[in-house]
């Protein structure tokens, strides 16, 4: 039975674990308000789950908890973001809204985000720039620990799960919300699998001898993820090795010199500085109209639009709550007894 829990007490029982990490007030809120909106939002992958991670990051000395980021070259419509290895949250808020001031002076702008910790949800920064009026473009790599995606044909882990978002702002507040890993499953979906007992979905893994598993347990043993869309997914993947990463000052995950982190990209283009006779946002419309439009194939019940499952999960756990894996929540309340947190 998963622990139902509403986004305000989790929010404040997460902001309290990370400020007695060591973590300030202002940064331990805005980690915790992301992670907490990443499962309003329905992807539990990378939502309050990801709190013990980064707490034993901190105890590693992986995460330094009261840094800032601080831009550390800028050149027109172009910066480098230094992280210092704070929460990755911190660093890709910083940087979209940098992306965003410059791109809406610039009509295109782009900023890499280096010595980053996990940012999360790509979305959120990408979604940032876009309710500024301009198009969000982002791109990650890399990882905390080691790489998880084979090539295409291949078994060995290679890539990260390398997310890629893009943002289109529409009339009003409503933006277009693309945001997903180029591997076929994240690797956090697989580590909630773990956690609640159930499969990986199918045809998403490989055990180490190259066979298909949905065993979400044999990641520790070897177990690769495959790449989406085949040799397609493959290729984004490969690119996103090298664009962000070099970009931020990091090497690939398979580089001899390689070190951890979410080397991020995110660019800001208006489109006022383009066509500016197209009423962009009434385009966007029309096309999320005509899309919603289609009939539904055979065993749908109807056409969504990217971001709608979000959506749609928000407003549902906005009045419901939060279902957690009781894995999850067990964690969360030990780190909470173990820390002196009483709820
Ligand atoms: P996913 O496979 O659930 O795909 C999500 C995307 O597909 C969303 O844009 C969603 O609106 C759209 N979508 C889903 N169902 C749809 C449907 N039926 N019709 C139309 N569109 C649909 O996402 P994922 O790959 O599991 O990634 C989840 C999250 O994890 C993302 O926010 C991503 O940024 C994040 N992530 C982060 C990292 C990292 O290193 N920081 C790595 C991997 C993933």
């Amino acid at each position: 039975m998963p622990h139902t829990i509403h986004a305000e007490p989790l929010r404040s029982l997460c902001r309290d674990i990370f400020a007695a990490a060591g973590t300030p007030d202002d940064i331990a809120a805005i980690v915790a308000e992301s992670l907490v909106m990443t499962n309003l939002f329905g992807h539990d992958s990378h939502g309050v789950l990801r709190v013990k991670q980064y707490i034993t990051m901190i105890r590693a000395g992986m995460i330094q908890p009261e840094q800032r980021p601080q831009v550390t070259k800028s050149f027109g419509a172009t910066a480098m973001v230094s992280g210092g290895y704070g929460f990755g949250q911190m660093g890709a808020r910083f940087a979209a809204d940098l992306a965003r001031k410059l791109g809406a002076e610039y009509g295109i702008a782009a900023v890499s985000l280096g010595q980053t910790t996990h940012i999360g949800r790509l979305g959120e920064y990408t979604a940032h720039i876009a309710a500024g009026g301009l198009i969000g473009i982002g791109f990650t790599s890399g990882t905390m620990f080691k790489g998880w995606v084979t090539p295409y044909g291949g078994r060995e882990r290679v890539f990260g799960t390398n997310p890629l978002s893009f943002a289109v702002p529409g009339p009003g507040d409503e933006t277009l919300l693309l945001d997903f890993a180029t591997a076929g499953v994240a690797h956090g979906k697989l580590v909630l699998a773990r956690a609640k007992g159930t499969p990986a979905p199918s045809g998403m893994m490989l055990d180490r001898h190259g066979n298909p598993t949905t065993d979400a347990q044999l990641l520790d043993e070897g177990a690769v993820l495959l790449p989406m869309g085949l040799h397609k997914g493959s290729g984004l993947a490969m690119m996103m090795e090298l664009i962000p990463t070099l970009l931020a000052g990091h090497r690939p995950i398979s580089a001899p010199d390689f070190s951890f982190g979410n080397p991020t990209l995110l660019l800001a283009l208006s489109p006022q500085a383009f066509d500016d006779s197209t009423d962009f946002a009434a385009q966007v419309a029309a096309l999320k109209r005509r899309v919603k439009a289609v009939q539904p194939a055979t065993g749908f019940d109807e056409v969504l639009l990217p971001g709608e499952p979000e959506a749609r999960s928000h407003a549902q756990r906005v009045q419901a709550g939060i279902p957690l894996p009781d894995a999850v929540w067990a964690d969360l309340r030990e780190l909470a007894e173990e820390m002196g947190i009483s709820r």
